[in-house]
Formats: C-alpha cells, structure tokens, sequence
C-alpha cells in the first residue's frame, strides 16, 4: 500500500478502522486507511466477482465472500455493460 502523502511503498499495517485495513506510513508518519482502487485487483478477479453476479449472486454478497468492497464490485459492473452482460460476451470481454 501506497502512502498518499509521500507515495512511500514503506508502509505497515496499523490495525483496523471501520472494518477497513489501516496503515502507517514509516517514511512520513502519515496514517492512513485502505482506499479502494479497483485497478489494484487482477482480470482473474474481477471476472469472477462479474460471474457470481452472473449466476445471481447479491454484489452484497460477493462482497462478504470476496471481501471486495461491493461499491468497487458495482463500478466493474457498470464498466462492462451490466443488464444487457451474458456468460459468452464475459468470456470475451
Ligand atoms: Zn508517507
């Protein structure tokens, strides 16, 4: 995890806030939580969290299961064409 003042790599956790991983950054101090950046998850990922919705799953859902923020698993949806989305234009997406 990046820290967002200084862009140090050279960051530890530091605990849990608000069910969010918190962290401290060793270079600047800085405390921060875990942001949600949905390019920091691999295709591997993301297709699968889409195939769950596929087969009917809640994002809430696979969101417990994934332990992927459901805001990050509706932003992939939005991204590849949600409703009209099927299983052979996901395998192709
Ligand atoms: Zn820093």
């Amino acid at each position: 995890m990046k820290c967002p003042k200084c862009n140090s790599t050279q960051t530890v956790k530091n605990g849990h806030r608000k069910d969010r991983q918190c962290y401290k950054c060793k270079q600047c101090g800085r405390q921060f939580l875990e942001f949600y950046r949905p390019w920091q998850y691999s295709q591997k990922v993301k297709l699968q969290c889409l195939d769950l919705y596929l087969e009917g799953m809640e994002v809430r859902a696979i969101e417990r299961l994934t332990n992927i923020h459901h805001t990050t698993i509706l932003g992939w949806i939005r991204q590849v064409g949600l409703e009209t989305l099927n299983r052979s234009k996901l395998k192709n997406y």
